[in-house]
């Protein structure tokens, strides 16, 4: 028709993945399973959905699993333009849409669709078959977060059950593609290829063709793999002459260090472990940039983790202006996960947070640890991507040589009571979940532990059968845990289901009172400013207390939030979650419809009633979070006899009360608690 040729379409030429186009196509006309390597930037999660799309075989949907919701929005977009039709949205023209916790941007039209593992999960408990789609890519399976490693189990058995006949709806072939930003296929190749008819010795020499050629695809009966040579220039590593602690400053040097020696273009990417960092660092780089000579170019500031806004994400991206060099302080997104243009230099803390359950404690936490090897070079390798550059480590030579080799799977390291829900509800049977088959078998040990937590909140009964209640609770795009909470208000006894939905909905956004650690001046304004919404039973009546605050506010809702140190955007991310929430609540009739209401409302229930209720819902979902006040004045957890403390940026802060239930834990220098309230003791019954 005429059609403008899309201007990203040299761009796309341009990428090491682009000469691949053909093989990749025709490993897939062979064979179901392709695992394809290459480096990140090389094009693997825009082009090979696009190099897909027109195959005989790809009369549905493609489906493309992120870590992270930040890069499957951010993939959408990029490959919405580059195959020029409308952003992703419920429109019925866009081609290509994105399904993320809370926001399904996907239309009637919609080809490709980047989502979250978690949602990807979430559709194969729907339907099992996967019949809406044509072929599955799973991306970022380096990472491997316990999503990624269930996906890859479930995938193994549909195929399994489709090669041999075990289908009822499914009919067509479903493609899947495995892709990773490290070499490491042999695991990979052995997986998907157990059980079938190839012997291992053909996948062994599969294996080190690959390996040894480095180049082209290579085929067997089942599964192909390919490798995509990446472009990298040669990076010099500097290490520090002695360890440090105070990263944070030895980062803060480096960059002005870099910005008065190097020439322009150079930018510089900084790997910190989490947001705090990031925002403390970011405020002392534009302090000492306003004392630079007039004739150093600028310093362009731009932070990078998940929680960021779309919009601010998106100035990465954007080309540097004269004159001024990009400082970006990222999380770990930016190893693999998102490429950063324009990086000459990289600064690495040597740390990233990662979840870890603590087995004292029964607790999963998010710790500060240090990063692996393979993470470390990642990192190292992002100064390389355009012309030579410099990597320096906030750690020495031996601090690196005592990294571990790899990240470990966190399926190894973490709480599986939600996988297991996740099991559970696609039809696996308790028992089965011993042989499913896991790329990493978590340790027995671990699943028991799973198992009698489901067991505490009522989704496993006492004869080891799974409840009725699991299948709801998996339904939730949340935590087993606050399911739960949920299921338990909407129960004629407590019957506070909207009042807890509008407190989950708080606790799964990010923090709604600004976090003003790094402000003291304002400290006491926002004190003065937020009490009236402090409520003694503790947090969780506090959030409720300002989340109604801001829902009945109807004129101006930002000024509201100004006004009371309030983040307006994650008040508004409230209110997108709590109603999904609500939706989801009707869709699976925990609420009656308004019009059949037999019900009385909570309205005759005395406020101290019915805070009494709230905290009974939350505590039949949290039953380990309860700890006691020891006569040292400490506390101490019912369960695993752990001490805890009570966080700072908690209401009930420097309070004593004989009882407290929490629905966070953070471990830094000592056990904190988060998320806090003193629950009548009849609460805990
Ligand atoms: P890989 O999956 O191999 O890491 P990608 O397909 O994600 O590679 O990225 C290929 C290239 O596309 C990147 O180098 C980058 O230049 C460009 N790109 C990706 N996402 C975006 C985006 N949201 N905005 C602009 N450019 C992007």
């Amino acid at each position: 028709k005429g059609q403008k040729p899309n201007p990203l379409l040299e761009a796309r030429k341009a990428l090491p993945i682009w000469p691949h186009a053909q093989s990749i196509r025709a490993a897939l006309k062979k064979n179901n399973v392709l695992v394809l390597t290459g480096e990140t930037g090389s094009g693997k999660s825009t082009q090979v959905p696009q190099f897909l799309l027109s195959e005989p075989w790809c009369q549905k949907c493609i489906a493309v699993t992120q870590p992270r919701r930040m890069a499957a929005i951010s993939l959408a977009r990029r490959v919405a333009q580059e195959m020029s039709c409308p952003p992703p949205g419920r429109v019925p023209g866009a081609k290509v849409g994105y399904s993320v916790r809370f926001d399904n941007a996907t239309g009637p039209h919609t080809r490709v669709k980047f989502l979250t593992e978690g949602m990807l999960l979430q559709e194969m408990v729907r339907d099992r078959e996967m019949e809406e789609y044509s072929a599955i890519i799973v991306d970022e399976v380096h990472e491997r977060s316990v999503n990624v490693d269930l996906i890859l189990g479930f995938l193994k058995n549909l195929l399994s059950d489709l090669e041999n006949g075990r289908l009822k709806k499914r009919k067509n072939p479903l493609k899947v593609v495995v892709m990773s930003a490290t070499v490491d296929v042999g695991a990979l190749v052995q997986f998907f290829g157990e059980g079938s008819k190839e012997s291992e010795d053909t996948q062994q020499t599969l294996h080190s063709d690959v390996s040894s050629t480095l180049v082209g695809t290579q085929q067997n009966q089942d599964i192909s793999t390919c490798y995509i040579e990446g472009r990298q220039y040669p990076v010099q590593t500097i290490y520090l002459p002695e360890p440090t602690q105070n990263w944070v400053e030895s980062a803060l040097i480096h960059i002005f260090q870099i910005h008065r020696k190097e020439p322009l273009p150079g930018d510089i990417l900084v790997f910190l472990t989490g947001r705090e960092k990031i925002e403390k660092l970011e405020k002392l780089v534009n302090e000492y940039a306003e004392g630079l000579e007039d004739s150093l170019p600028k310093l362009l500031v731009l932070p990078l983790f998940s929680a960021l806004p779309q919009h601010a994400q998106q100035r990465i991206f954007m080309p540097t202006p004269h004159r001024t060099r990009k400082v970006i302080l990222a999380t770990n997104v930016a190893e693999t996960s998102v490429t950063v243009p324009g990086v000459r230099y990289v600064i690495d803390c040597g740390k990233s947070k990662i979840k870890e359950y603590r087995n004292a404690l029964g607790l999963e936490s998010l710790l500060a640890k240090p990063i692996s090897k393979s993470a470390a070079d990642q990192r190292k390798g992002r100064a390389g991507r355009e012309a030579p550059g410099k990597c320096y480590r906030l750690y020495t030579e031996d601090g690196y040589n005592g990294f571990a080799d790899r990240t470990q799977p966190e399926i190894l390291r973490c709480d599986l009571s939600h996988a297991l829900l996740t099991m559970v509800a696609a039809g696996i049977g308790l028992r089965d979940v011993f042989s499913f088959p896991f790329l990493d078998p978590p340790p027995r040990g671990a699943i028991e532990r799973a198992v009698a937590l489901l067991h505490d909140i009522g989704a496993v009964t006492e004869e080891a059968e799974i409840a009725n209640d699991a299948l709801t609770m998996a339904k939730f795009p949340l935590t087993p845990a606050l399911s739960r909470v949920l299921i338990e208000a909407a129960t004629p006894e407590r019957n506070c289901l909207e009042d807890v939905v509008d407190i989950v909905s708080a606790l799964s956004t990010e923090d709604i009172f600004l976090n003003l650690a790094n402000e003291e001046r304002k400290k006491e304004d926002a004190e003065a400013a937020r009490r009236g919404f402090y409520r003694r039973s503790g947090d969780h009546m506090t959030l409720l207390a300002a989340v109604q605050g801001y829902l009945e506010e109807t004129s101006d809702r930002k000024a509201w939030c100004a006004k009371h140190f309030i983040s307006h955007r994650a008040m508004q991310n409230v209110v997108k979650v709590r109603k999904q929430l609500l939706e989801l609540c009707q869709r699976l009739s925990l609420v009656p419809n308004s019009s059949s209401s037999v019900d009385p409302p909570t309205a005759n229930a005395s406020p101290e009633e019915h805070t009494k209720r709230v905290l009974q819902c939350f505590a039949r979902g949290f039953m380990r979070n309860i700890a006691r006040l020891m006569p040292d004045g400490s506390y101490q957890t019912l369960v695993s006899k752990q001490t805890v403390a009570i966080h700072p940026s908690s209401v009930l802060y420097g309070r004593k009360t004989d009882y407290l239930l929490f629905t966070e834990f953070v471990f830094t220098n000592r056990a904190w608690v988060k998320g806090v309230s003193a629950p009548d003791v009849g609460a805990l019954e």
